[in-house]
């Protein structure tokens, strides 16, 4: 990756980390789970709103950590918002190739071009849970919202 991108990557994770999207609580939600990364400290509680369709109504998340991780919270529930249940575990499944530097070629590209911005952080086996937190606290809440680990 050439320099300027990469400063352009970390100006958008940057700007999800201080602007985050959905941030805050849905008071309607169905769905809630709390996940915590105890090697980096980061914490987030998920909010989500599902319809009888199994679409994602609506999502929001609360909580405080590094860049990383609140910026993944943030892009992930801009992504999510809308689809359904088995979309977002789809998006989940390839998002965690991204991060572990695997093969995500099943992702569509328009999301693998947003994704790409948390592609870097594969080089920083430490920061991959920061960047999967979210993800698994997700897919926690809609499995019943147990508590989550990132894993
Ligand atoms: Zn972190």
């Amino acid at each position: 990756m050439d320099d300027t991108l990469r400063e352009l990557y970390q100006e958008v994770i940057l700007d999800h980390s201080k602007h985050p999207r959905h941030f805050g609580k849905l008071d309607d939600a169905t769905n809630t789970a709390q996940g915590h990364n105890p090697l980096c400290g980061d914490r987030v509680t998920m909010y989500l709103k599902v319809d009888a369709d199994d679409r994602i109504q609506d999502i929001a998340f609360e909580g405080k950590g590094c860049a990383i991780s609140q910026a993944s919270a943030s892009l992930m529930t801009d992504m999510i918002v809308g689809r359904t249940v088995a979309e977002a575990e789809k998006l989940m499944g390839g998002f965690l190739h991204l991060v572990k530097g695997e093969d995500a070629s099943g992702l569509d590209p328009d999301d693998r071009e947003r994704l790409d911005v948390m592609a870097g952080v594969s080089a920083f086996p430490m920061r991959v849970k920061c960047a999967t937190l979210a993800w698994h606290t997700m897919k926690s809440a809609l499995e019943g919202g147990a508590a989550a680990e990132a894993v």
